[in-house]
């Protein structure tokens, strides 16, 4: 049996209340896994290395990720074929979508063989599944055509500023800027267009950039998509006065260049989409603090160690990797990941205030950003 469920029948298993109008069942005819709050599991986010070549000082400030650090000896990352393994039974349990992040993606030795062997999986119906990858871009140059020789589908590459003076500011390391933009330009030329830029935006350090990354955006056909800056973990010391809002960036961009809403590309898109008057593109705006989109989240991470959250703003994590490396069959596995997605009723950003930002949550380079 192949069908649609429509809102609010009651599903066999017990499930009534479903945020979603319409449940699409399972190419086997059976019912989707969902969480407590109906949402289905459709996203995985993967952590493939907890380091990185930038200091973002949003993310992995100086101060506290220092050359004393201690990042993950090389026995605590999963392997290649544990990822693989496990994203299988991912697949198996609704996902369509993989996304390799970090830490820095491409500072993984070997990033472009796991990107072909996840290029392969397929669905029980035979779909194929989509990977992209999620990179600050200073490998890029380097990286881009054996990415896309290994199947990638998609990139964004995340960028605070066009100028080196507001690039360093963001990033806090001594990277030109001209080397991401190399690597975008490469990105397009080997064919990973449109290729998505992603900003975050902090008040009082580089909203200055906001109308020149527009701009730039418009001229070269990235795809640009501002975020709010979020309280994701603690080294950050994120303070509510520093977002700058989805509504202020709108207003922002609009003043130069008049814009209207555009559709979401489809349900659960994370990004607001607003469209120029004058049909030169459209940017996109990640509003988790201001307008918060947890009804629609259909998002796992893993972790580079193996460690599964259902939510960005998680404060601890599954154990996978111990599942995977105590014998445990591949029946047990997707058992294990089935009932931790039942079990989800993360809604952080919905119940978000400054005393929930003071949670000792896991950092964002550690979960998989
Ligand atoms: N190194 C890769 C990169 O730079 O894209 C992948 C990991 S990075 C953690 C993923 C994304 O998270 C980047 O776009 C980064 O700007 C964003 N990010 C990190 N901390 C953030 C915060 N506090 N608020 C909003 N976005 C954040």
């Amino acid at each position: 049996m192949r069908g649609i469920v429509e809102r609010g029948q009651v599903l066999q298993d017990g499930f009534m209340s479903i945020p979603f109008e319409k449940i699409q069942l399972t190419e086997t005819g059976a019912l989707p896994l969902v969480d407590t709050m109906g949402r289905p599991l459709r996203d995985l986010r993967i952590s493939v290395t907890d380091r990185c070549n930038l200091r973002c000082t949003y993310c992995m400030p100086r101060a506290v990720f220092d050359e004393n650090h201690p990042f993950l000896p090389r026995a605590e990352l999963l392997s290649f074929e544990e990822i693989e393994r496990l994203a299988q039974q991912f697949v198996r349990l609704g996902v369509r979508k993989i996304r390799l992040t970090g830490g820095e993606p491409l500072l993984r030795r070997g990033i472009e063989q796991l990107v072909e062997r996840l290029a392969r999986l397929q669905t029980a119906g035979g779909a194929p599944v989509e990977i992209a990858l999620t990179t600050n871009g200073v490998l890029l140059a380097k990286k881009a055509q054996a990415l896309k020789d290994a199947g990638l589908a998609r990139i964004t590459v995340s960028l605070d500023g066009l100028s080196d003076s507001a690039f360093r500011r963001m990033s806090d390391a001594n990277v030109p800027v001209r080397t991401v933009l190399d690597g975008i330009a490469e990105a397009q030329r080997v064919g990973l267009a449109p290729v998505k830029v992603n900003m975050v935006v902090r008040r009082g350090v580089n909203e200055s950039s906001i109308v020149p990354m527009a701009r730039w955006a418009r001229e070269t056909g990235v795809t640009l998509r501002f975020i709010e800056y979020m309280d994701v973990g603690h080294s950050n010391g994120w303070r509510l006065d520093e977002v700058v809002s989805a509504q202020e960036l709108i207003d922002t961009v609009s003043a130069v260049w008049p814009t209207e809403p555009a559709d979401p590309g489809y349900r659960g898109e994370v990004a607001g989409r607003w469209r120029y008057v004058d049909g030169l593109g459209e940017f996109g705006i990640i509003s988790s603090v201001t307008r918060p989109f947890c009804r629609d989240c259909t998002r796992a991470r893993l972790s580079a160690d193996g460690k599964l959250y259902t939510c960005l703003f998680a404060v601890a994590g599954l154990d996978v990797r111990a599942v995977l490396r105590d014998g445990s069959t591949d029946e047990q596995l997707v058992t294990f990941l089935a009932d931790a997605w039942r079990a989800r009723d993360d809604r952080y950003s919905e119940l978000r205030s400054q005393s929930t930002s003071d949670l000792p949550k896991v950092e964002m380079f550690a979960m998989g950003g």
